[in-house]
């Protein structure tokens, strides 16, 4: 690069929040398997928490027939009509919640979704509590709103779950709000309804927002995880139910997912999504409504193939020096194995430190690309999707053991 313009945009002031803001560690991880691979380098990715399945045929064929039909216009900025009634179909079939369309705004991605409920919701002085481990992206959309981030450590010998005394001791007079992610990523934990329940009092108590990010909702397996506005129906009057079409429906590139909620903070939301980026794709919505009214056959199908995968990857992970995983995963398709007994240890003198410096160490030395959890708040873990075919999960652990086996201490 010239060296005289990148002097120049060092000087650029950017916005205080967006100077602070780090990319997202799950895209980052991602675009840099890709950009390896695109260079003709066989990296194996158990980066992207991203299906391999390609979308269902009948979701393609609604958007090749919208596409032919023209459908290629703007629609209202919070969604279709027609796709709101299909999301209150959905959340009254899968989550026993009724909504009225008033309460409900389409998005492009969950993540869209999320940030402008917390755009609307949280202001600069209020805390948000955040059971950690948790997806990368929460702590940076509440930093955005101005608000600061409250991480409540869920210890992994308590099966990453947040414990009702630490939630109660996390509580201040300026907390107003608390996102919750069952099941969950990183750590795969689902919470039993006796948990919601608990959490859901204290909640109640402290009249506080409750986000409650259902996207692995569908891939669980020991039973179906219970949502926290079934447990206890009077937190819904505070609560939004954020949700997203990519992992249930293998539908990541379309960019489609929802939030829904009380009417007043979903319209200032969708003030906010008409002023910055408008309605979501007209013919993914198209796309979206087939999925969620059609036959529900393939989501279940692909949960069997998760499972199969899942117990794999436990047995796997479990014979790997170093490596520790005393809980099995009870939802999504990550496994959240502890490394701290490979801290301190390297490869030819590079060191590993944590959760990141070990997964950059391993995409370099064998072309494996996993998720450091330094961002997910458990700098001595890592993430690996299992989102990937049998085949793929087999070699990628073989390269995990063979690096493991050259490190030193
Ligand atoms: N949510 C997925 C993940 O954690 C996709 C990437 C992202 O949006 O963070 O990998």
């Amino acid at each position: 690069m010239n060296p005289g313009a990148d002097e120049s945009l060092q000087m650029i002031k950017l916005n205080r929040r967006i100077a602070a803001l780090k990319p997202s560690a799950t895209m980052a991880a991602e675009t840099r398997a890709t950009e390896l691979k695109a260079a003709g380098v066989d990296v194996i990715s158990l980066a992207a928490g991203e299906p391999d399945f390609d979308t269902p045929e009948r979701i393609k064929d609604a958007a090749r027939r919208a596409l032919a039909e023209g459908r290629t216009k703007y629609t209202p900025v919070a969604g279709m009509r027609e796709l709101k009634d299909a999301i209150r179909l959905k959340l009254k079939r899968d989550n026993g919640l009724d909504y009225d369309v008033t309460e409900i705004m389409a998005s492009a991605g969950g993540k869209q979704a999320e940030a402008n409920i917390i755009a609307a919701l949280f202001d600069e002085g209020d805390e948000v509590i955040i059971p950690t481990p948790a997806w990368v992206s929460f702590v940076a959309m509440v930093n955005l709103s101005g608000a600061s981030a409250t991480l409540v450590d869920c210890p992994e010998d308590a099966g990453f779950s947040l414990d009702p005394d630490r939630l109660r001791r996390a509580i201040t007079r300026r907390t107003r709000g608390i996102i919750l992610n069952s099941p969950s990523n990183p750590t795969g934990a689902v919470y039993s309804a006796s948990q919601l329940g608990e959490l859901a009092k204290i909640l109640l108590d402290a009249g506080l927002w409750v986000l409650s990010d259902d996207v692995y909702e569908h891939i669980v397996y020991d039973g179906a995880a219970p949502h926290i506005f079934q447990i206890e129906p009077r937190l819904k009057a505070k609560g939004f139910a954020l949700n997203s079409l990519s992992k249930a429906y293998a539908m990541t590139g379309w960019r489609i997912g929802f939030a829904a909620g009380p009417k007043e903070v979903i319209a200032a939301a969708a003030r906010l999504q008409g002023q910055n980026s408008g309605n979501p794709n007209s013919i993914t919505q198209i796309a979206a409504i087939e999925a969620l009214t059609g036959p529900q056959g393939e989501t279940r199908a692909m949960m069997e193939e998760f499972r199969r995968r899942r117990q794999l990857v436990v047995e796997r992970v479990r014979k790997i020096p170093g490596f520790s995983l005393p809980n099995v995963p009870g939802g999504a398709f990550y496994v959240f194995p502890n490394i701290s007994g490979l801290i301190g240890m390297n490869l030819d003198g590079r060191e590993i430190s944590d959760g990141n410096s070990f997964a950059d160490l391993l995409l370099d030395a064998a072309h494996v690309a996993i998720v450091g959890g330094n961002d997910f708040g458990a700098p001595h873990h890592v993430r690996l999707s299992y989102a990937t075919s049998i085949e793929n999960l087999n070699s990628a652990f073989d390269r995990i053991e063979s690096v493991i086996a050259r490190l030193k201490r």
